[in-house]
C-alpha cells in the first residue's frame, strides 16, 4: 500500500531518520535494477526502527527490509510501501573475556566484508571462507550466507529481532534452526543484531585460509558487471546449479540487457540496461529448460521483491 501524505508526515515527525520519497531502488541493489519505491527510510538506531515498524504495522503499510541489496531483484515497477534500509545500523564490538573464545556483537547493517576482515585481523578464526560475500550481517543471517561447507549460522550465538509489532525478541543458539541458505525466523521479523562466537586462531593460519578463499573466487565470478550473486540454489552439493546451467548451454545467452555470465553460469549479469523483466525472462528460460532437458528443479536463491510484496 502506498503511504498517504499524512502517513509520510507522521513518519517524519516520529523519527529523525532519513526519509526519501519516490527513489529508484536500482540505487540500492548490486544488480542496479529496480523501479521506484514510495518511501525509503534508514533508521539511525534500534529505537527508531522499533517505532517505525510499530507505526507501519498499525497503519497496515507494506514494508520490506533491505540490507546491502546484494541478493535481491526488485521489479521494474518498484515497491509500493516502505523500504527500510539497515545501512545506518552499523556497529561491531569484539568482547574479550580472557578465554579461547570471543563474542562479536554486530548490528544488522554491518557490512560482512568489514566484519570478516576485522575478526581475522583480531586473530579470530572461522569466517575466512565467507570472504567476498558482499552483504550485511542482517542479510547474511536471514539467508544463512555461506561458502563451501561453512555458513554464518554455525557461529551465531544469538540473534536479536524486532517482530512485526515493533517488539524486541532474542533467539538463542539452541532455538536457531538453519540449513542451506535458510534460517528459521518468525515471519515478518527484522534482524537487528547478531552475536557471533569465534575462537582464537593462529594469525598465519588465518591469513593462509583467507588467501585460499580469495583464490577460490578470483576469476570465477563476474565481478566487473552488476549482479546479485548466485541466482539459483544448488539442487544438491554434488550437482551445483552453475554446472547444470552450463551443460544446458546457457553461458552468454542474453535477454535484453541481462546475460548469463560467460564466467559463471549461475550468475546473471546486468550489461548496463537490463530490466527486471529481462532477468525474470532469462530465469524462466533456464528453469523450464533445466526441468525439461535435465529433470532438475532450480529454486531461486535471489529474493524477487515488488510491486507490493514485502516481508509482511
Ligand atoms: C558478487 C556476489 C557474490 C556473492 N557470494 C555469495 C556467497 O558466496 N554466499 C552467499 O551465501 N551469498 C553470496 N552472495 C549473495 C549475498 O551477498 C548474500 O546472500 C548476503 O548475505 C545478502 O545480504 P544483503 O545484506 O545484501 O541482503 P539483501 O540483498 O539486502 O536482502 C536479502 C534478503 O534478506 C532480507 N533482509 C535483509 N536484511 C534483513 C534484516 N536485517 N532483517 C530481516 N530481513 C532482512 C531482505 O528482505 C531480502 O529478503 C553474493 C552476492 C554477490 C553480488
Amino acid at each position: 500500500m502506498t503511504p498517504t501524505g499524512r502517513q509520510i508526515d507522521d513518519i517524519r515527525n516520529l523519527i529523525r531518520a532519513s526519509v526519501t520519497t519516490d527513489v529508484a531502488l536500482s540505487r540500492f541493489t548490486s544488480f542496479k535494477i529496480g523501479g521506484p519505491s514510495d518511501l525509503v527510510i534508514e533508521p539511525k538506531n534500534l529505537e527508531e526502527l522499533k517505532k517505525l515498524i510499530l507505526y507501519l504495522d498499525q497503519e497496515k503499510i507494506t514494508r520490506v527490509v533491505l540490507g546491502a541489496g546484494t541478493n535481491v531483484l526488485f521489479h521494474d515497477k518498484g515497491f509500493r510501501g516502505v523500504v527500510i534500509r539497515t545501512a545506518a545500523l552499523d556497529s561491531l564490538e569484539i568482547h574479550e573475556n580472557g578465554s579461547d573464545f570471543c563474542k562479536v556483537l554486530l548490528a544488522a547493517g554491518a557490512p560482512l566484508p568489514h566484519v570478516v576482515s576485522m575478526v581475522c585481523r583480531h586473530g579470530l578464526k572461522g569466517l575466512e571462507p565467507l570472504w567476498g560475500i558482499p552483504g550485511s550481517l542482517g542479510g547474511a543471517v536471514v539467508t544463512n550466507a555461506g561458502a563451501g561447507d561453512v555458513c554464518i549460522g554455525e557461529f551465531l550465538e544469538s540473534v536479536k529481532l524486532v517482530n512485526r509489532c515493533g517488539r524486541e525478541l532474542a533467539i538463542g543458539r539452541g532455538d536457531l534452526k538453519y540449513g542451506y541458505r535458510y534460517m528459521s525466523l518468525p515471519q515478518g521479523s527484522t534482524v537487528v543484531e547478531g552475536i557471533l562466537k569465534l575462537s582464537r586462531g593462529d594469525k598465519d593460519s588465518i591469513t593462509e585460509e583467507l588467501e585460499r578463499s580469495k583464490a577460490r573466487r578470483r576469476g570465477k565470478q563476474p565481478l566487473d558487471r552488476p549482479n546479485a550473486g548466485c541466482v539459483f540454489k544448488n539442487p544438491s552439493p554434488d550437482n551445483p546449479a552453475g554446472a547444470v546451467i552450463d551443460r544446458l548451454g546457457f553461458k552468454g545467452v542474453c535477454v535484453g540487457g541481462a546475460e548469463v555470465s560467460p564466467i559463471h553460469a549461475n550468475f546473471i549479469v546486468n550489461r548496463g540496461n537490463a530490466t527486471a523483466a529481462n532477468v525474470l525472462e532469462l530465469i524462466e528460460q533456464i528453469r523450464s529448460t533445466a526441468y525439461e532437458k535435465a529433470n532438475v528443479n532450480l529454486d531461486l536463491e535471489i529474493c524477487v521483491i515488488g510491486e507490493d510484496v514485502g516481508n509482511d
